[in-house]
């Protein structure tokens, strides 16, 4: 039973960037679990460009961006076990503070490995059929976007030739142009809400210029098919996002994908008694991406759904970083503040601060398009920073940096909140 000082659960984007953060400070007893076959998680197979534009200023594929950090991994020597799936996180009980991870791998067997700190990478799934309750029969031709993704562009299968999608975000969208590309006529994309759940940028590039059509505020109340998926019944939803009788359409298909959320991996943080946020489904973090367990840091997309793996990198980094500085003995700074979400905004990132850390980045998504508001971030009835946005929506991730200035002013709860322009 081997004692390690950093233990990153996942080798996606996030774990990589986080074993790195850690190895740059000096730490070099580290060891990557994956349960795939290679290091890279979802980018895999993400083969469309697009990522990658703010981290290396260059557009890069999923792949091509995995393979850097990859590399790096490698070059620096880290230690990686991949096909092997952890199990279970616990506190050792031998009162030292460890952490003990139990993992089964297709080459070492069952393991029981010790480690000073942990960081949990393990990103999100997708929300499957059986969420929904949709009507209907069970027929083959039914596929999470993701898992088709996976079809098309790793094993070489087409899933369908007439395909409705479910769901418009940045999965949902990305599919519908692979399909396309591959052949496919997509019928439409449909989506509950009134906006699209996916980055701008997605909408023009894979449905626009295909002619796809974009459904807003429709839903699949029916699928239609015994052995094989032989069309779907949408309709139109009204204000609180029920069909609206008389609006239903009858859409011949062989394919349903489904695109209708991502729910981060949280099982072995939750059965580690980890603190959960249950508007984001990840954990509660403070500034350095550690959780209420002392010493287990989350970062990437088990922590909140991210829209660009660009900032999943940069947030590994500093849980990376942050382990490194727990290994040293660097005490978290005293006096944490509770971070909250309010008035349109749906969640932020980090939830608590200590106001006497460095600068600090917000991360937060809001619950409604918003046009010509104010970004407030308050304390009491004190405004630390207001800054004016001409539009904000649900698909992309906000950015707010705050100085450590700002932070020195804080002596209570953070509210962050959006105000309408010209209001006092
Ligand atoms: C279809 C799609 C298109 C996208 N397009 C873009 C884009 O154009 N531009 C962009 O910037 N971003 C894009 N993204 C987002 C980006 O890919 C993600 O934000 C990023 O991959 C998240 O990184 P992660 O490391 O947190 O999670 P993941 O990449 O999901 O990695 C998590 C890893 O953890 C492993 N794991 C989980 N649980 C366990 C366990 N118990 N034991 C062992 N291993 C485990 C998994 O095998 C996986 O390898 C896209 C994402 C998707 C799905």
């Amino acid at each position: 039973m081997e004692r390690l000082d950093l233990v990153v659960i996942g080798g996606g984007p996030a774990g990589m960037a986080a074993a790195l953060g850690a190895w740059h400070q000096g730490v070099r007893n580290i060891l990557i679990l994956d349960r795939e076959a290679q290091l890279g998680g979802i980018l895999e197979q993400c083969i469309h460009n697009g990522f990658g534009l703010h981290h290396f200023k260059e557009e890069l594929t999923g792949p091509e961006y995995a393979a850097r950090y990859a590399k790096e991994v490698a070059d620096c020597g880290i230690c990686c076990l991949l096909d092997t799936m952890v199990l279970d996180l616990a506190e050792a009980l031998d009162g030292s503070g460890d952490k003990v991870v139990t993992a089964v791998s297709s080459k070492e067997g069952y393991l029981r490995i010790h480690a000073k700190t942990v960081v949990l990478a393990m990103g999100c799934r997708e929300r499957p059929r059986g969420a929904l309750n949709t009507p209907g029969t069970r027929p083959a031709g039914i596929y999470t976007a993701g898992a088709a993704q996976k079809f098309v562009n790793i094993k070489g299968y087409m899933p369908g030739k007439e395909v409705v999608i479910l769901g418009s975000g940045d999965i949902g969208l990305i599919m519908a142009r692979r399909m396309t590309l591959e052949g496919a006529k997509v019928k439409a994309v449909c989506e509950l809400m009134p906006y699209s759940g996916g980055l701008t940028r997605n909408i023009v590039q894979c449905l626009e210029d295909f002619g796809i059509p974009l459904k807003l505020s429709h839903t699949v109340v029916r699928i239609h098919g015994r052995e094989r998926v032989e069309g779907v019944t949408i309709a139109a939803v009204d204000g609180s996002r029920k069909p609206i009788p008389g609006s239903e359409e009858f859409i011949p298909c062989d394919t349903l994908l489904l695109s209708v959320g991502l729910i981060p991996e949280n099982e072995l943080s939750r059965a580690a008694g980890v603190k959960m946020d249950p508007v984001t489904g990840g954990a509660v973090v403070d500034q350095n991406r550690q959780t209420s367990l002392p010493g287990v840091f989350a970062c990437g997309n088990v922590l909140h759904v991210h829209d660009l793996v660009d900032y999943v990198s940069e947030e590994a980094e500093l849980a990376g970083q942050s382990a490194a500085a727990y290994l040293r003995g660097e005490a978290p700074c005293g006096g944490t503040v509770e971070v909250k979400a309010r008035d349109g905004v749906r969640y932020v990132v980090p939830q608590r601060l200590c106001k006497d850390a460095g600068p600090v980045s917000l991360y937060f998504r809001v619950g409604d398009i918003y046009k010509d508001v104010k970004i407030v971030v308050k304390c009491g009835e004190k405004v630390l920073l207001s800054r004016p946005k001409k539009k904000v929506v649900p698909g992309e991730m906000e950015r707010l940096p705050l100085t450590a200035g700002i932070l020195s002013q804080i002596d209570g709860d953070v509210t962050v909140c959006l105000e309408q322009k010209g209001a006092e």
